[in-house]
């Protein structure tokens, strides 16, 4: 027997995010991030709205001055107003000590504060702002996620780090020194928030870079010396299909190791595009990996000489989007239903056995086939589709199906 690799989880602290548990092996939860004026509270209220319809759990919102930390209050009140308890997290950079002190509302409005310890001032004050954005946490009760980042890495740190290691007899290269200093600033920054007050169990951090090999070295070494609940992300993972393949690669490899309790992919969209792309990637990533399930999937072979007219693709993806737009209905009616597997294959020569594979599949006739095209359920050959109401009557079976094999619920209501 070839038996599955196991994913073996990291252990790590739960901690409590308004509704939802990040780590202490709670499923991977699902962040992201609006790009909204948080200013602007309808807007702002909108799109936490439609990222968090997307799926994603946990929604963070900048504050980056005291007009932004007014209207924190005012989101979350609208959002109460809609139904909408999606937990927030305030981003924090500079100025987080001032505007938690001057806006007493802020707070109790959030669910997580982030603070990134390179960019809270310089020298002793850095010490002094950090300790005073932990001192709001802990008397109002929410955790805190200390986020490093490559890109405003502690300067004093670096460079004491760089001296250290001119001392070496035989230095490190530089980029390992920075690595180092991005892993101790973390974990220093999370001692301090300890020493200050903050329970283990109440922080999470992260430490985010931009290249693939530097964010999962930087991530092994967090994983290896804490116990810190981890936040997982490329940070300016950057545009289109290169931001999606860099983030799914770097998360890939980290959560198959058991490392990340929540995940979040920084893709910049590209004009009109939606925001909640960076949602599904993260699902789909998830998801491919057997870690979560969100929605069924459907297994398409990627067509060849053997599927000259476009009608293959144009089921695949009609298919696709029927199944996205039934789950609605179907995630209520019949628990479960997100372990479907539905195959939409081209031609003979891998369509029925891909097709028996999967729950629902039909293998579609290729180049020179006879017009028809089987279709298996669990493995059977229950019928065979011939005309131009295919697509229908494949849905219907799919839909059949759907109410058998997971409607033993409702059934029993
Ligand atoms: S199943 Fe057929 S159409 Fe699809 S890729 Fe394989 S050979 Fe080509």
């Amino acid at each position: 027997m070839i038996a599955l690799p196991e994913i073996r989880r990291h252990v790590t602290h739960a901690v409590r995010v308004g509704r939802v548990v990040i780590g202490g092996g709670a499923p991977v939860v699902v962040q992201s991030m609006t790009d909204t004026d948080t200013r602007d509270v309808e807007a702002t209220v909108r799109q936490i709205r439609e990222l968090a319809a997307a799926g994603s759990e946990i929604v963070r919102i900048t504050v980056p001055d005291l007009e932004a930390a007014r209207a924190v209050p005012k989101i979350r009140e609208r959002l109460l107003q809609l139904g909408e308890e999606v937990p927030l997290v305030g981003d924090f950079h500079y100025n987080g000590d001032r505007l938690l002190a001057e806006v007493p509302e802020l707070a109790p409005a959030l669910d997580k504060l982030r603070v990134n310890p390179g960019n809270v001032g310089f020298g002793g004050k850095r010490d002094l702002r950090f300790e005073r954005v932990i001192e709001a946490a802990i008397r109002h009760d929410r955790p805190v996620r200390i986020g490093v980042n490559w890109g405003s890495l502690d300067q004093d740190l670096a460079a004491k780090l760089m001296d250290e290691n001119a001392r070496r007899s035989e230095p490190w290269p530089a980029d390992a020194v920075l690595r180092e200093a991005l892993v101790r600033s973390a974990l220093e920054s999370a001692r301090r928030a300890e020493e200050v007050g903050l329970a283990a169990d109440r922080i999470v951090i992260s430490a985010k870079v931009s290249r693939v090999p530097h964010l999962i070295a930087v991530y092994r070494e967090l994983a290896r010396r804490s116990r810190y609940a981890l936040h997982l992300g490329l940070t300016e993972a950057g545009m289109g299909i290169a931001g999606v393949v860099a983030s799914a690669a770097a998360l890939s490899i980290l959560l198959f190791e058991g490392i990340g309790d929540t995940i979040r992919v920084s893709l910049t969209p590209r004009p009109g595009q939606p925001r909640t792309g960076e949602v599904r990637v993260c699902r789909e990533v998830l998801q491919a990996l057997g870690i979560r399930r969100f929605s069924p999937s459907v297994s398409a072979c990627p067509g060849c000489g053997r599927t000259t007219s476009s009608y293959f693709r144009e089921l695949a993806a009609e298919i696709e989007g029927w199944l996205d737009a039934r789950m609605k209905e179907w995630r209520v009616r019949y628990p479960g239903v997100e372990d479907l597997q539905v195959a939409v294959m081209g031609c003979i020569v891998n369509g029925p056995g891909e097709s028996r594979h999967a729950h629902v599949g039909i293998s579609l006739p290729g180049s020179g086939e006879q017009p028809a095209a089987p279709v298996f359920v669990e493995g059977r050959k229950v019928a065979t589709l011939r005309g131009p109401d295919l697509a229908e009557r494949f849905k219907r079976i799919v839909e059949d199906y759907v109410e058998s094999r997971f409607g033993g619920t409702r059934a029993a209501e």
